[in-house]
């Protein structure tokens, strides 16, 4: 297709993420995505500083994830999973099995991130209901959270940065805590646990879970910290009656160095999120798992069963895909290439932090965070890095980089000093 004429048509008609209809930001046509490259139509090429929003973690195009495509659809692409069940969403148990800690181990299929949030946010109230605690339908979380955009979960979005001054009264009322204080890798103080304390001394009543995400906060504020917080947390949750849910459906498989961010504290939620890498991103699917015990309870309560059951649940196509990426970091050696891109982004980007227009730099596992006193250009700032040939895309204060996990020190190090360059010379 004629590049005019396809941008017109995209302008015209096509809604991108967060876009205005009256005003959209440019967009770039990508043509073809391979390894850690994206090829724009008009024949430039970029390298990839976002891996996709944190899933493509094995570069693109990748023969394993393709020939495991490609055989799938070969069989069925798709089959309804009521009543039904096939090799693809049972070989994706075993696998997720292994990675995940024994006593998770019933396995929610579910379409996208944020419906996995609903899901388990549905399963925390149904758990409830089952234990004739139904009173107990209120979710806490923490401020400068970010947990997807449908209904519920954008209820325990940060309230400021969130949709909430939006959609006001229609989003359902949850209780907000501070982010902790203490920062991943400084000093622990133990004051960041009052307000949790607090609150479930005078609201378990009507709370069914505490949602957040472990160790660190993405698309809320990128933010790193103590991982001493859910050690804290997992004990006061359990003592008042309130499941914990842990959303690593950022940070799940590698990205902060450990394959879970929960295992940097050792703890265990009552129910995890994961999506995103978990098909390699290749494409939308994500899972909830929870324990035998919260299973059985949500299913010996007035429903007999747990209240939920998308058309593609479990998708063929999707689950082979999932099994193949994650047979694919189960062989490759990715601790040790995130521990890289630690230590390269930490090298290449630290000089920044000596800019008068830079709050801070912080780099956890393959996440290299940039955080500007101001909020950037978005669109300005997008059109150098393209002209540069990095893909970048910030937002708010925040410029990152989170590659993914194939990228070689050569192209990791050319992304990183192209960035600092760009924003050496906005300094200026
Ligand atoms: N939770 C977290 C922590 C996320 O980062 C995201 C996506 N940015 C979601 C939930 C929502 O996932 P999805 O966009 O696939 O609905």
């Amino acid at each position: 297709m004629d590049e005019q004429r396809m941008l017109e048509i995209d302008r015209r008609h096509l809604w991108h993420p967060y876009t205005s209809t009256i005003n959209p930001l440019p967009v770039y046509p990508v043509e073809r995505a391979e390894g850690v490259r994206l090829y724009l139509k008009d024949g430039r090429e970029l390298i990839d500083g976002m891996s996709s929003w944190w899933a493509a973690v094995h570069g693109y195009n990748h023969p394993r994830l393709n020939e495991a495509l490609t055989r799938q659809l070969g069989q069925m692409a798709h089959v309804m999973f009521g009543g039904i069940t096939h090799e693809p969403a049972v070989e994706l148990a075993e696998e997720l099995l292994s990675l995940l800690p024994q006593a998770l181990e019933c396995i929610f299929y579910a379409d996208s991130g944020s419906v996995a949030v609903e899901v388990a946010l549905k399963m925390a109230l149904q758990y409830q209901q089952s234990l004739g605690q139904g009173q107990r339908h209120r979710i806490a979380t923490l401020r400068n959270g970010y947990h997807g955009d449908t209904w519920h979960a954008m209820s325990v979005c940060d309230p400021e940065t969130g949709m909430h001054g939006l959609f006001g009264g229609a989003l359902p009322v949850q209780h907000f805590l501070p982010r902790p204080s203490s920062r991943f890798g400084g000093e622990w103080h133990p004051e960041d646990m009052k307000p949790l304390e607090e609150l479930l001394e005078q609201y378990a009543g009507e709370i069914a879970a505490l949602i957040l995400e472990p160790v660190v906060q993405g698309a809320g504020g990128m933010y790193f910290y103590h991982p001493r917080y859910l050690v804290e947390a997992r004990r006061l949750c359990r003592e008042a009656g309130v499941l914990l849910i842990f959303d690593e459906i950022a940070t799940g498989f590698g990205r902060t160095g450990k394959l879970f961010a929960m295992e940097h504290a050792g703890v265990l939620p009552d129910i995890i999120c994961l999506g995103k890498a978990l098909t390699g991103g290749y494409m939308t699917l994500s899972a909830c798992v929870t324990t035998r015990e919260v299973a059985d309870t949500i299913c010996s309560g007035e429903a007999g069963c747990f209240m939920h059951g998308p058309t593609f649940m479990g998708n063929p196509l999707a689950c082979a895909v999932a099994t193949a990426s994650l047979r694919l970091l189960k062989e490759s050696p990715w601790q040790e290439r995130v521990g890289n891109i630690e230590r390269i982004l930490t090298e290449e980007l630290s000089p920044l932090s000596r800019l008068g227009s830079v709050a801070e730099v912080r780099v956890l596992g393959a996440i290299g965070v940039v955080e500007m006193r101001e909020p950037v250009n978005m669109g300005a700032l997008q059109a150098r890095f393209v002209e540069a040939g990095i893909w970048v895309r910030p937002f708010g204060r925040l410029v990152y980089l989170m590659p993914p996990f194939v990228i070689g020190e050569t192209d990791l190090r050319t992304l990183a000093s192209r960035l600092v360059h760009i924003l050496e010379e906005l300094d200026r």
